[in-house]
């Protein structure tokens, strides 16, 4: 059993203490991952302040000469990557080969870094007076980064902080470590100096040292909205500039008008996809007025359908949960929905697949006549559970959206264009689709939820990704003519 180290400035570092990392999809512990804490955070943040000095100093072109490198070798090794993901995650080599595309394509956004990182420049603001500005880096920047898209969350982060000149310190999720290691070989082999990307592995304590580390300028963070909160008031207390994201609990409306099949196909793979776990999952479809009885209907046969299996093996369609707990966790929502009232559609506790019996497996579940007051409702469950609320006009339905506490993403499945525009203008979510199940952001956008969802006032990624790891500088420019005398004035300088 291998041992999974830190990547401090350019190297593999060991630790003492360890964590087991599981295959979700056989129940059995395959390797340790090193815990770091104080000491660890030091060292890196020692080696990329080091590198700052040079990094930042850097050329774009150079900078991103290297992003371009680091891209191709993202495209060449995609199939090992993907599989690493699924063995630690358990998510199908197909889906997180999906996630390594959707985060190469922040890496290609700041391979244009030339274009969005241009200043502007105001000539004549006053006679002989001109204005520019400018962007510059912070210094050393952290990321921490949840375990359901081990590449993708990265990604969002790192490549921009990178372009803009910071060197950057990856804290990845203990459960699924090792997509971080690899990524900082290829950006070894993609030419990046020692000590612009470091990975620290661990949990509380490493987090905790990268709080309130005083080298540390500004930390990323994603993952659930306790810690989410948790890390924006520590970090921000500790004079960090912060953008943290939580958790989700997105609703898919289906408005009589839609087509029922084309819908429940959708929502199904936004359901299911990931074994439920994405922040964009749908865990909730609203059916309206007589959209009901039909869209359940259609649901139940998809959910039916849907293949279960380990990651690795081709047609599988849904892997197992992370881990036990949280298949233990989710097998339980399904009872407590059951007791509270909610009929179980289809029940997916107790699946066994062949050959992989310990695995961390559930089915998909489908929950019918669930209200907002029931647990299943309330909490992020983070797993292949959809639970359908019925009510009567899209109104309510924007009402029950408005009313949750989170905000990432919903969905909206209907025909018409009025209603879509209500939709959109009223609802208080950070990202909708309009007959598109799982509506994440191109990279040239930013990616963020409201209320709960994003807490602080920062998404990630795009332009703001470059606002996030920069700060503006405004120059006020005179160069006087030598023959030139002008009295300098003690009032307030006004513009002529
Ligand atoms: P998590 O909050 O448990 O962990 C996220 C990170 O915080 C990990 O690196 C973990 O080591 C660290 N951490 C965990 N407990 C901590 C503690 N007590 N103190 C300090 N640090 C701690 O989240 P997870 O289970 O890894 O990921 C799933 C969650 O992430 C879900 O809630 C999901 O909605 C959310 N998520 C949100 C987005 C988004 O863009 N909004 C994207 C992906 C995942």
């Amino acid at each position: 059993m291998h041992t999974i180290p830190h990547w401090i400035n350019g190297k593999a570092v060991a630790g003492t203490d360890t964590q087991a990392v599981f295959n979700p999809a056989t129940g059995a512990e395959q390797a340790q991952v090193v815990l770091g804490g104080t000491n660890e955070i030091d060292t890196a943040v020692t080696a990329a302040a080091k590198a700052f000095e040079t990094w930042s100093e850097s050329s774009l072109t150079q900078r991103t000469q290297i992003l371009f490198t680091f891209r191709q070798l993202l495209v060449e090794h995609e199939e090992e990557l993907g599989r690493i993901i699924s063995a630690e995650h358990g998510k199908t080599v197909d889906d997180a080969r999906g996630e390594i595309v959707r985060g190469r394509e922040v890496v290609e956004f700041a391979c244009g870094l030339g274009d969005v990182l241009k200043g502007s420049f105001s000539d004549q603001v006053s006679r002989g007076i001109d204005v520019h500005n400018f962007r510059q880096p912070l210094g050393v920047v952290a990321g921490i980064t949840p375990f359901n898209f081990p590449a993708m969350v990265p990604l969002w982060m790192h490549p921009i902080a990178i372009a803009t000149g910071n060197t950057f310190i990856l804290k990845p999720s203990e459960r699924d470590p090792s997509a971080a290691n690899f990524v900082a070989d290829l950006y070894q082999k993609a030419g990046l100096p020692d000590g612009v990307f470091n990975v620290v592995h661990g949990g509380k304590p490493t987090v905790d040292a990268i709080l309130t580390h005083p080298g540390i300028q500004a930390v990323s963070f994603v993952g659930s909205t306790p810690i989410a909160k948790y890390v924006h008031e520590q970090a921000t207390a500790h004079g960090k500039r912060v953008q943290a994201l939580g958790g989700a609990k997105n609703h898919a409306v289906v408005l009589p008008d839609a087509d029922l099949e084309f819908a429940a196909n959708h929502i199904t793979a936004g359901a299911y996809g990931s074994a439920g776990e994405r922040c964009m999952a749908l865990s909730v479809a609203i059916a309206v007025g007589t959209a009901a009885d039909g869209l359940v209907t259609v649901l139940e046969r998809k959910a039916r359908e849907v293949k279960v299996g380990p990651g690795d093996q081709p047609g599988t369609e849904m892997g197992p949960l992370v881990t036990k707990a949280a298949q233990e966790r989710v097998d339980n929502a399904v009872g407590v929905a059951a007791q509270q009232g909610a009929t179980v559609v289809v029940d997916g506790r107790g699946l066994k697949i062949d050959g992989h019996e310990n695995g961390f497996f559930t089915g998909p579940s489908l929950l019918d006549h669930v209200t907002t007051q029931m647990q299943a409702y309330q909490e992020e469950l983070f797993g292949p559970v959809l639970a359908i609320v019925r009510v009567d006009t899209l109104d309510q339905a924007i009402d029950v959206i408005n009313a949750n506490p989170y905000g990432n993403g919903t969905a909206l499945f209907t025909a018409s264009g009025e209603a879509a525009r209500r939709f959109q203008r009223n609802v208080k979510v950070g990202m909708i689709g309009i007959n598109v199940p799982v509506p994440v952001p191109m990279s040239y956008y930013s990616f963020g939820g409201w209320k709960d969802s994003l807490i602080g006032d920062s998404p990630i990624h795009g332009p703001e990704g470059i606002r996030f790891y920069t700060r503006p500088k405004v120059v006020t420019t005179r160069w006087p003519q030598t023959e030139q005398h002008t009295t300098a004035g003690f009032n307030f300088p006004t513009s002529s």
